[in-house]
């Protein structure tokens, strides 16, 4: 009977990797949703460029553009789509992406830092916040702040859908984990109607949510993880049903989690639940 409903889901492009894990998503009592690519759509478009004092838009977006043109984050992306062509990277070395944070790279022997305002804190690099709605990527250059790119997500029109079906279905706790803002992702929870948000976190902050989480559910209720596999590959992991969603999953996401959904949409989620809940009424 798990067979079948393991068919069943996968001909809606639902793939789980195994009877345990439809029959855990029957018990789904607490589900815990990355942001960027999850609930949002995660195609960002630039919507300003604040530079600082003599710095010219071009030399921002340019700086902006040698950091990012490595990454394959969603804010990347955006950032390059923004600068218009791939930037002359023969002099671009020592690249790293710290996650939940940004990108550090040198470039004709200057260190770029273009990320979150932690980003820059932890390097000790004085600049103001900028207060506009969006997600901000702030850029420095040798120590000196240059400015910061602000750039805007939309929620996904699914995302709405999945969790007022969510809630019909007996979910009792729907919960973001975001490295993003607090403005940003108490925004989001209160357009989606999420019970809980975590903002700010970096990746191995939002594992510790997710003990949390799971350490306080109902005797005998399992806890879903849904995410896209950017930077949630340890998140994923540890739940008891990981769910990776969408063409963006990396190949570590993929393996990391137990239920793969073919569409990026949220509302796949209520869907297998209900297959796995049928299956389950068959079995018993
Ligand atoms: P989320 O938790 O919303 O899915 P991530 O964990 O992927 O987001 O990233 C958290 C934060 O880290 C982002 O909101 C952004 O501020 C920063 N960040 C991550 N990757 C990058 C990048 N490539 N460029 C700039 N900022 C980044
Ligand atoms: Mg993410």
């Amino acid at each position: 009977t798990f067979f079948s409903g393991i068919g069943a889901a996968s001909r809606k492009g639902i793939l789980v990797k195994g009877s345990n894990y439809l029959e855990a998503l029957a018990q789904v009592d607490t589900i815990v949703f990355d942001k960027t690519g999850t609930l949002t759509k995660g195609t960002f478009n630039v919507t300003n460029i604040a530079t600082a004092a003599g710095v010219s838009k071009d030399t921002l977006l340019h700086y902006a553009a040698l950091a990012e043109c490595g990454s394959r984050h969603p804010i990347a992306t955006s950032i390059m789509e923004a600068y218009g062509s791939t930037p002359d990277r023969s002099e671009l070395a020592a690249y790293c992406e710290k996650s939940g944070r940004g990108i550090c790279a040198t470039w004709q022997g200057k260190e770029i830092l273009a990320g979150n305002a932690r980003l820059l804190q932890e390097a000790a690099i004085p600049f103001t916040e900028n207060e506009e709605t969006g997600t901000k990527v702030y850029v420095a250059v040798d120590g000196t702040y240059m400015g910061c790119l602000v750039i805007a997500d939309e929620v996904k029109e699914d995302s709405q859908k999945a969790i007022a079906e969510l809630k019909k279905k007996g979910v009792s706790q729907t919960v973001m984990l975001t490295g993003d803002s607090k403005a940003i992702a108490t925004a989001i929870a209160k357009k989606l109607g999420l019970d809980k948000c975590f903002a700010q976190l970096l990746p191995a902050e939002k594992v510790e949510r997710l003990e949390e989480l799971d350490a306080a559910k109902k005797p005998g209720k399992k806890l879903a993880f849904v995410g896209d596999g950017i930077n949630d590959a340890p998140v994923l992991a540890r739940a008891d049903v990981g769910i990776a969603m969408g063409a963006l999953g990396s190949d570590a996401a993929i393996e990391a989690a137990d239920v793969i959904l073919m569409t990026d949409e949220p509302s796949k989620i209520p869907e297998a639940m209900n297959i796995a809940k049928a299956t389950r009424a068959i079995a018993t």
